[in-house]
């Protein structure tokens, strides 16, 4: 779809210039910037994103080719179910534990995890939190000699068959005054298909997002930024990503009323399915590199 627009942009261009309505400057102007660059794979097996139902928090697995990663490990009381959710996946080691931020409704098994898999590189933004919690993660990463590698926006890794893009945070948003718009969120690509997962980050990194990606952020499953927050998945952003299907990562009757109602509305209004871990357990997204099919737990 996104190709279309843009051989159509480029049609009426090259045609007002032609009949002189118009300069090549201002053809330019009219086909945008160019947009920065995503992943984009041709898979070859499956990938498994399993979406962990860590009741009030996130936890999400990406398994492909061989290869695993963790995208935050949920709270303090969730990182022994954790460790035996991934043990009983067979997993034995982590290429990447991705910490979003460190809040510890995403950090707080990050020391379960730690001490029970072997991780290759720990991926985190460079900012600290003045709790135990952070600092008992800290302490496992040096204890183990972990790399740790604070992304740039535009970073590509590569997962198995798979690889994602480093979407958000851009530096001037890293602070310790705003840990959620701090939030690593990435862009997963395998195959035809993909998956945006922001951890925390609101409506002001969402903004930055777009601006720097554009249409690029169009993927398959968004999973909303803070746990289906108002303070994220803004008009504009959710606009951009276009998803089909949305998961939602939240405990049951939380006290923050996530997911908030004006979300799940919008959602529907464009139609997009939802999944929501406190109704449907943990939730399995399971690509072929071009079909999508779900598994839930309840
Ligand atoms: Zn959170």
């Amino acid at each position: 779809m996104k190709n279309v627009k843009k051989i159509v942009a480029f049609v009426i261009a090259a045609a007002l210039v032609a009949t002189g309505y118009a300069s090549l400057d201002d053809v330019a102007g009219m086909l945008g910037e160019p947009e920065a660059k995503i992943a984009d794979t041709t898979a070859e097996g499956e990938m498994k994103v399993t979406f962990l139902d860590v009741g009030q928090g996130d936890c999400t697995l990406i398994q492909a080719g061989g290869q695993n990663m963790v995208m935050d490990v949920g709270n303090n009381d969730q990182g022994e179910r954790v460790v035996s959710y991934l043990k009983e996946q067979g997993i034995g080691k982590l290429d990447y534990l991705l910490l979003s931020h460190p809040d510890a409704d995403h950090i707080g098994g990050g020391d379960n995890v730690l001490e029970n898999f072997e991780v290759q590189t720990v991926i985190m933004p460079e900012v600290a939190n003045d709790t135990m919690t952070y600092q008992e993660v800290m302490e496992e990463i040096s204890r183990y000699d972990v790399d740790v590698k604070y992304p740039e926006v535009g970073d590509i890794f590569t997962l198995g068959d798979a690889e994602f893009t480093v979407l958000c945070p851009e530096p001037e948003l890293v602070s310790q005054d705003d840990m959620n718009n701090s939030s690593v969120g990435i862009k997963l690509v395998h195959g035809e298909n993909s998956f945006v997962m922001c951890g925390d980050a609101e409506a002001k990194s969402e903004q930055e997002m777009v601006k720097r990606f554009g249409s690029s952020l169009e993927c398959d499953v968004l999973k909303c930024g803070h746990h289906g927050s108002n303070t994220a998945t803004s008009d504009e952003f959710l606009a951009a990503v276009n998803p089909t299907w949305a998961v939602i990562s939240c405990g049951k009757e939380n006290r923050y009323g996530h997911p908030h109602s004006e979300v799940l509305d919008k959602l529907e209004n464009d139609d997009v399915q939802i999944y929501r871990t406190d109704l449907r357990g943990t939730i399995t997204a399971v690509s072929d590199g071009s079909q999508i099919s779900w598994k839930c737990e309840k």
